[in-house]
């Protein structure tokens, strides 16, 4: 081997070891995650755990009830909330899920979450309640009986209509106890969004929060007014709302990234000693545009969720099933899709692709809010 070759295998062999450390730092720096870590010590501490008309003393697990007292009392259907109550010091993260009744990922994310959790090593506490929206969850739509919206009415009023006064119990018996809240959320009808976390960056205590949750997506948005995480942040509850995936339907990769986010949180928030890996590092804070398709008929796309596409790029195609026009839809921006449409029928106007661009936490904030469509259910791009 001449000299040459000896030096060139040495220095390759340093750059081989050089990015394995970067890499190696990379992921401990980011299970780490300091800030997050401090955060611990600024969410409100647990005190004692009164709730729902019981006490849960530390090292227990209890299966309480909450009735919302908007139903005819001999048909109320009481929704569990699940309290687990840990030995140690720190934070009651509350979970929520169904808030919308059809939305069924969030479920078993709560479910999935509780049950691994090991109550003897567990700091703090946490509150779960699988599905907030009862009614909605046995009827599989996502509203309530009277065809509100609850995730409109929060924190509620308890001398107004049904769903004020829903969200008013909810709020003042449940949520009233959290130090940090997440709602888990998917896309609405016939749309899916990739796993993702969605927040006021604004507030400190809430972009700290988003910065524990493994490589997931994390929008900024101040949330629809009446929205559960909005009103929770708003009472001094640091709260976002997880989306992901698509309504009706349970989908393993999506709980299986929810989790695993809200585990990775746990950890970083010093709550449980479970750690949880990310192998892939990724930016995640985006801003983000909707496309729009300009003309009716049958879309089918060409691209599929948290695919990377470059400007120009072919998104899908609309083709008029009686005319037998097609309508081929182009990015307008590099970026990824970060939610979309699923084939279906659509009418000129309706938004098929939401393309979201890697940007700073600082950056994402200064942006203006990317416009709800009016023909998208609040799910999107707020929840
Ligand atoms: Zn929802």
């Amino acid at each position: 081997m001449t000299d040459f070759t000896t030096r060139a295998v040495f220095a390759a062999l340093r750059r081989v070891l050089v990015a394995a450390f970067a890499v190696a730092l990379a992921v401990h720096a980011q299970a780490q995650t300091p800030s997050a870590a401090s955060q611990s010590a600024e969410l409100k501490p647990k005190s004692r755990l009164r709730l729902l008309g019981s006490e849960v003393p530390p090292g227990t697990r209890k299966r309480l009830h909450w009735t919302s007292g908007a139903a005819i009392e001999g048909f109320a259907s009481p929704a569990p909330v699940i309290v687990l109550n840990g030995r140690g010091p720190g934070p009651v993260l509350c979970l929520t899920a169904a808030v919308h009744g059809d939305e069924l990922n969030g479920i078993e994310v709560v479910r999935r979450v509780l049950d691994d959790v090991d109550l003897e090593e567990l700091n703090g506490a946490i509150i779960g309640v699988p599905i907030v929206n009862i009614q909605g969850f046995y009827r599989g739509t996502r509203y309530l009986p009277d065809r509100r919206d609850l995730n409109r009415h929060f924190p509620g009023n308890p001398k107004g209509s049904a769903a004020t006064r829903m969200a008013h119990s909810f709020f003042t018996e449940v949520v009233r106890h959290c130090s940090a809240l997440i709602d888990l959320h998917t896309g609405s009808l016939n749309r899916t969004n990739l796993p993702q976390v969605r927040a006021n960056l604004n507030v400190p205590s809430v972009a700290r929060l988003t910065q524990a949750f493994g490589a997931t997506v994390v929008l900024h948005s101040v949330g629809d007014k009446g929205s559960l995480r909005r009103a929770a942040t708003e009472a001094g509850i640091p709260s976002v709302t997880f989306e992901m995936g698509e309504p009706m339907r349970v989908q393993p990769e999506q709980v299986e990234h929810g989790a695993k986010a809200i585990e990775t949180l746990m950890y970083s928030l010093g709550m449980t000693r479970q750690r949880r890996y990310w192998g892939d590092p990724e930016p995640v804070y985006y801003s983000s545009t909707w496309v729009r398709v300009d003309h009716g008929g049958i879309l089918f796309s060409d691209v599929s969720l948290g695919e990377r596409v470059s400007e120009g790029e072919l998104l899908g195609v609309v083709t008029d099933p009686i005319s037998n026009e097609q309508y081929r839809i182009y990015a307008p921006t590099s970026g990824r899709i970060l939610g979309m449409a699923l084939n279906q029928v659509v009418l000129p106007g309706f938004a098929a692709y939401r393309i979201g661009s890697e940007t700073s936490q600082a950056k994402a904030t200064k942006e203006t809010e990317d416009e709800a469509p009016e023909d998208l259910v609040e799910d999107e791009p707020v929840e």
